[in-house]
């Protein structure tokens, strides 16, 4: 609501100010009751019907930028996460694993920047008691399974 605008228009009224009416108006635009001479009148004067709908077409610009903005930074999560998974591709491919699989210090891996939250997706161990809530992540063809408190067995899968 705005304070009132003392440049607005002096618009003649042709009903008595009676709240029961179904001609009471409370201005949208700054909390002034009026009677409406026609029935479809929303604002006190014709300044307040520019004011409320400019104010409404600002609060929709923001809104929209607002919107613009996090969508933004969505993409930009995906592409961050895309490029991590590309870095740890480019890590694991460096190494020579053993046909089943070679051990790596974990500490190690993140020292080389290998970032284990980005992955394509985790699988359950099935031979491991399930309280134990033990699963593998998958990154391209390889899996990584945490095999001792700090260190991952990786292995390439075809
Ligand atoms: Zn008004």
């Amino acid at each position: 609501m705005k304070a009132k605008n003392l440049l607005k228009a002096k618009i003649e009224r042709l009903y008595r100010m009676d709240k029961e009416s179904d001609r009471y108006r409370v201005c949208l635009n700054d909390g002034v009751e009026f009677m409406a001479n026609d029935r479809r009148e929303k604002h006190c004067c014709p300044e307040c019907a520019d004011e409320y709908s400019n104010e409404k077409k600002r609060l929709a610009k923001l809104e929209e930028q607002q919107s613009l903005i996090e969508t933004e930074e969505v993409l930009n999560e995906i592409i961050e996460q895309i490029n991590n998974e590309e870095k740890n591709l480019k890590i694991l491919d460096q190494f020579h694993l053993k046909a089943n699989g070679s051990k790596f210090n974990m500490d190690y891996l993140s020292s080389i920047g290998f970032d284990f939250f980005s992955n394509n997706g985790k699988g359950e161990l099935f031979n491991i008691d399930p309280q134990l809530n033990c699963h593998f992540i998958q990154i391209g063809s390889y899996r990584l399974y945490r095999v001792e408190f700090s260190e991952v067995l990786i292995k390439k899968i075809i």
